[in-house]
Formats: structure tokens, C-alpha cells, sequence
């Protein structure tokens, strides 16, 4: 326990205490079963309830709709960048993509090789993915709109979703999912990689309304089609078994423990208020991202020179604050401060932050 330090990894990322505590105590005999969740069948009943027990989950903690279903798939959320299009959108048909980062622009390449017709009707590269962009001109044609909704690396997110006019809303929403509440009835298709806000590498939860399975091509392969696997309950070949029940345990913890989103996203906003707050008192430190479109997910940031950022980020790792380091594309410095990382971490890391400062301004 002395040995644990406080972790801002940006992904995989921090998991809840007592779900690791809990996947220890059970992992020699799952529920009375003599195995472990390792070593069951995925047909088998105690692991269907687990799978049925983390979609019922996902249901109450987001407020879904009837029309919706909850799978889990592998191949991470980057798998999702070309399942999305081979799944959504027709022969002739348009798809718009908002590009404000590094995870959009994959998606949008993944998308362009199979069809030129990928629109992208509003980005923020021209300043460096900063900020999220406003001025939306959306095309009444589009078979989707697609956005990512925190972006983990450059450090800006969406604080309210564009109002699309009926147009379905597909969201990556691997580095902010269950952080706060959102009305989902706007949204065709949500998925997010679970090894940031939702528990361990290895599963994708995928939200797929039913009217977008009606969408999906006849020649597409079973493998990489939705419906498979909604009609196979994420059971149509072996799924990450292990995965999908730390996803329950994190759940789990988030229901019972937390409370649901809206205390979940409470305690978010005061998280990243603290970080932000200490920043804006001085320009020792500088955030990224645009103040209208900072992220509460990952808060990104500069120091004077990249020296005193080596300083810095040699001094925080030394002190027990692990993972600040900005993304290699980017450098400079990010606090992920996801769900499962706890105020007390954060508090932590601002009291490293002001004494650092003194120490160095
Ligand atoms: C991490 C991340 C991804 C990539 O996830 P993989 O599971 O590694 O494919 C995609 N989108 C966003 C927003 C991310 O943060």
C-alpha cells in the first residue's frame, strides 16, 4: 500500500483501489465457482451474468434509451475508426468529421481508405488543436457527424455537444465516458476504449442505437459487422473475459461507491478546477488548451523552457507523482485525472505544482 504512488497516466490509466483489491481477493476462486474469471468457459453462466450485470450497469449510469444497446468489442477504440464507417455509412452516401485532434485524424484516414466520402466540416489544426471549434455548418446529406469528445492529447473538450438537427452523433468518447452526464438520444453510436475512464486495456464498450443496424452493408464480414455482436450479447467468438469484469467491478465502484455520474462529475469538476485555478494565479505554469475548451480529462500544460520541464517532470516522479509527461507528439506536461483518480492525488500534485513554483519562479 506505502508503495503505491499517485498515477496520472493518460492511459491505461489509474483504476479504483478497491477494484484492484477486489480482483485480487477473488481471483483464485471466482464466486464460488474453484477457478478463476480466468479459467471459466465464456459460455459459461457465471460469466454471462457478468456480462449481462456490466450492460445493465452501463444502462442505469447513463440514463440510456430503450433503443439502445451496449457491447463489448476487442481491437481497441482504434478498431472503431474503420468499423464506424464500414458499418454506417451506405454505397454514395457522406459522412462529416469534426477533426479536433490527433485521435479524429486517425479516424478520419481510417475512414478515407475506404470512401472519398469523408467531409470535414470543421478542425482547429490551424492552432494546433487548441481549442474546439464553434462555427459548425453542418450538411443536411450526412449519414453521421463524427467528434471526439475529450481529446487526451492535446487537452480540450466539448462542453456541450452540437446540436445536429437529427443527424446521428458518433462520438469517441474513450478519455471522458461516465465523467459527467449527457443526454445520449442525439447519438447513432457512441464507443470508447475502456483503459481510460472505464477500467483495463483489451475491451471497447460500443453503444450502437438500433436504427444504425439497419444501416449495415450485407457484404460486410460478421466479424465487423455490430449486429453480430449485439445478437451474440459480445459473445459471438470468445470475448476479453478478463476485461469485461474489471469493467463491472469499476462500474461497480462508480454506482455504489461514487454514487452514479452526476456526484462522479462533481468531484471532476473539482479536480480539474484545482489544476486550473493554481495555473491561472500565476504564468509559472501555462495551459494548452483555449479556457473555453480546456479538458477536465487531461489537463495539459507548459513551463517556461523545456528544461525546467525536465526539472519539473523529474522532481514530480521523484516526489511519487507518475505519468506527466506530455504525449511524445507533443511533450510538455499532462495530468490525467480520470475517474478513478482520486482528489487526494490531485491535492498532491497542486502542492507539488505551488511549491515547485516557489521554489523555481
Ligand atoms: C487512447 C485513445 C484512442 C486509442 O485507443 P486504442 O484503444 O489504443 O485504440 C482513441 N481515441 C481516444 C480519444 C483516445 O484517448
Amino acid at each position: 500500500m506505502e508503495t503505491r504512488v499517485h498515477n496520472f497516466n493518460p492511459g491505461p490509466a489509474a483504476l479504483p483501489l478497491p477494484v484492484l483489491k477486489t480482483v485480487q481477493a477473488e481471483l483464485l476462486n471466482f464466486q464460488g465457482t474453484g477457478m478463476s474469471i480466468l479459467e471459466i468457459s465464456h459460455r459459461s453462466s457465471a460469466f454471462i451474468k457478468v456480462v449481462d450485470d456490466t450492460v445493465a450497469k452501463v444502462k442505469r449510469l447513463m440514463k440510456l434509451p430503450e433503443n439502445m444497446h451496449v457491447i463489448f468489442l476487442q481491437g481497441g477504440a482504434s478498431l472503431q475508426f474503420a468499423m464506424v464507417p464500414m458499418n454506417l455509412l451506405k454505397a454514395g452516401e457522406y459522412a462529416d468529421y469534426i477533426n479536433t485532434g490527433t485521435w479524429s485524424t486517425n479516424a478520419i484516414k481510417e475512414a478515407k481508405i475506404l470512401t472519398p466520402n469523408i467531409r470535414v466540416i470543421a478542425s482547429s489544426e490551424d492552432r494546433e488543436f487548441r481549442y474546439i471549434p464553434k462555427d459548425i455548418r453542418l450538411n443536411a446529406d450526412a449519414a453521421y457527424v463524427y467528434l471526439t469528445s475529450n481529446n487526451t492529447i492535446k487537452g480540450t473538450q466539448w462542453s456541450s455537444f452540437p446540436n445536429t438537427g437529427g443527424i446521428p452523433l458518433v462520438a469517441d468518447m474513450s478519455s471522458d465516458i461516465l465523467s459527467r452526464p449527457f443526454d445520449p438520444a442525439p447519438f447513432g453510436l457512441i464507443f470508447a476504449g475502456a483503459q481510460k475512464n472505464l477500467g483495463p486495456a483489451g475491451v471497447t464498450l460500443v453503444i450502437v442505437r438500433k436504427d444504425m443496424l439497419e444501416r449495415i452493408p450485407a457484404t460486410l464480414p460478421k466479424i465487423f459487422s455490430y449486429k453480430t455482436h449485439v445478437d451474440q450479447n459480445s459473445s459471438y467468438n470468445t470475448p476479453p473475459c478478463f476485461a469485461i469484469y474489471v469493467v463491472q467491478l469499476f462500474l461497480k465502484w462508480l454506482e455504489e461507491e461514487v454514487g452514479g455520474v452526476e456526484p462522479m462529475a462533481r468531484v471532476n469538476d473539482q479536480k480539474a478546477a484545482l489544476l486550473y485555478g493554481l495555473m491561472d494565479r500565476t504564468d509559472f505554469y501555462r495551459p494548452t488548451a483555449d479556457k473555453d475548451s480546456r479538458s477536465k480529462m487531461n489537463v495539459t500544460f507548459r513551463l517556461r523552457t523545456e528544461d525546467l520541464e525536465k526539472k519539473f517532470l523529474a522532481e514530480a516522479k521523484a516526489a511519487g507523482l507518475e505519468g506527466l509527461p506530455g504525449h511524445r507528439s507533443v511533450g510538455g506536461c499532462r495530468a490525467s485525472i480520470y475517474n478513478a483518480v482520486p482528489m487526494e492525488s490531485v491535492k498532491a500534485l497542486a502542492d507539488f505544482m505551488e511549491k515547485f513554483a516557489r521554489a523555481n519562479g
